[in-house]
């Protein structure tokens, strides 16, 4: 990054004049401590505002925001204040847009401020989204709590069948939306059949009326899969998980066109779903350059894990995209391929614990996670996914204890289910304490 100059060549100010209380605010005027382009890894640079040379200068910062240049006929950026732009989020979008093969990116403060954002962009009153059946709970919650009272509707169907999307998409839909693999239970979208689908719709659709597809790529990182190349229009993540990497930030991103960049941004601005500078840093210093070995390593646990998983007596059944028996192995052979063209079929796994009835196999599951708690060194109870730690979740007992097995099943969530986001701990330790958990049922 190249930071324009820092300070007025010829400083009028005597320093000596003032007092340590204002030189505790403005420290030396002059510092030659002060050079972006020689650091090895990028400064926290962590300010809100920045500093007009004149008059003209912030004039020209206002014309510039959220009108991308075209390509090589950009300046350096002129920095105002940080909800509109500064150093460490560009820098961090750089990195995100390259890895995902997309033309821009644009950051928020969460996943959920990520597709809140693209979804604003996308929509208005009286457009219609067709989204997978089962969503992440929050965006769930957006899609049937907050957007009916702006008149935009929800149709869910299962998108694993091509038709069920055909049947459900009308003159007024705008996007199709999914999560693949998704969650909890790692269905597995045939996305390049889906954008022939869609294409077929857009032919004779004007412009603003076109269908945009939309996935939620947090499961599988762009290590493991790259929707834009499989034909999505718009890639997101919640940066809080495996991208962020180690559970300390949340954040989120949302990749596309370049076309779509100041929509975006303006968006930003005015819905207000920040990254902070300081997530920014932590996310483009540690997360982003570790990926490919910390995604690595869980995809390979994750694979261990699951066929231990498939052969013990006490489990219903595994799903796992890596697994040959998985119903989904073979769409997920095509698309789930790392950056050196490996099947990578991530770091969750869904397992089911047997019972002789859906009550039995609830109270299980349960049983299983309490023991967990006490005494498995490796299994966190916890939420979140993509994290250095193991994490296991009973959505039974725990997000949905309220609701009796025989309602949550039909609510497609398995009473006996558990979800397990794989760690980077050594395989063999994970399996020994599995093994522990299960022989308490
Ligand atoms: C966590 C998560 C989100 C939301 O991300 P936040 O950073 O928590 O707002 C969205 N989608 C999926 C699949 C997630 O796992």
């Amino acid at each position: 990054m190249t930071q324009e100059k820092n300070q007025p060549e010829n400083t009028p100010f005597d320093d000596s004049k003032y007092a340590m209380e204002t030189h505790l605010i403005y420290g030396k005027v002059v510092s030659t401590k002060w050079d972006y382009s020689h650091h090895v890894v990028a400064p926290l640079t962590s300010s809100v505002i920045f500093r007009l040379n004149s008059a003209e200068r912030g004039a020209e910062g206002f014309t510039e925001f959220a009108h991308t240049p075209a390509v090589g006929t950009e300046n350096a950026p002129i920095y105002i204040y940080d909800r509109l732009g500064e150093p460490n989020k560009d820098m961090l979008e750089e990195n995100l847009a390259y890895i995902e093969k997309g033309e821009t990116a644009v950051t928020f403060s969460t996943g959920m401020g990520a597709i809140s954002g693209i979804l604003a962009v996308l929509t208005k009153s009286g457009d219609e989204i067709v989204a997978h059946k089962s969503l992440y709970g929050c965006t769930y919650s957006l899609l049937n709590f907050w957007y009916p009272r702006y008149n935009i509707l929800t149709r869910h169907v299962d998108m694993t069948v091509l038709e069920n999307i055909r049947a459900a998409i009308t003159p007024r839909t705008r996007v199709v939306y999914f999560e693949s693999p998704s969650n909890p239970t790692l269905d597995i979208m045939d996305i390049p059949a889906i954008r022939v689908l869609v294409d077929e719709f857009n032919t004779d659709r004007s412009e603003s009326e076109k269908i945009h597809i939309v996935v939620d790529n947090t499961f599988a990182t762009p290590y493991c899969q790259r929707p834009l190349e499989l034909g999505a229009h718009f890639v997101l993540h919640s940066l809080t998980k495996g991208i962020g990497g180690f559970g300390t930030d949340m954040g989120g991103v949302v990749i596309g066109k370049k076309h779509y960049r100041d929509m975006l941004l303006m968006v930003r601005k005015d819905f207000g779903a920040v990254l902070g500078a300081k997530a920014a840093w932590t996310v483009m210093t540690y997360g982003l350059p570790t990926l490919h070995l910390r995604i690595s390593r869980q995809v390979a646990n994750a694979q261990k894990i699951a066929e231990f998983l498939e052969k013990h007596p006490k489990v219903e059944y595994v799903n796992y995209p890596g697994l040959p028996g998985h119903k989904f192995h073979e769409i997920a052979k095509r698309e789930m391929i790392d950056f050196n063209g490996n099947f990578a079929p991530g770091s969750l796994i869904f397992f089911v614990v047997k019972g002789k009835d859906l009550e039995a196999m609830k109270e299980n599951g349960r049983r299983v996670m309490n023991f967990a708690a006490d005494n498995a060194y490796t299994l966190t109870l916890a939420v979140s996914l993509g994290h250095t730690r193991t994490l296991v979740e009973h959505p039974a007992s725990m997000t949905h204890s309220a609701m009796p097995a025989r309602e949550l099943l039909d609510a497609g969530i398995h009473p006996g289910g558990i979800r397990l986001a794989i760690g980077l701990e050594h395989p063999d330790d994970l399996i020994m304490d599995l093994e522990k958990c299960l022989s308490v049922i």
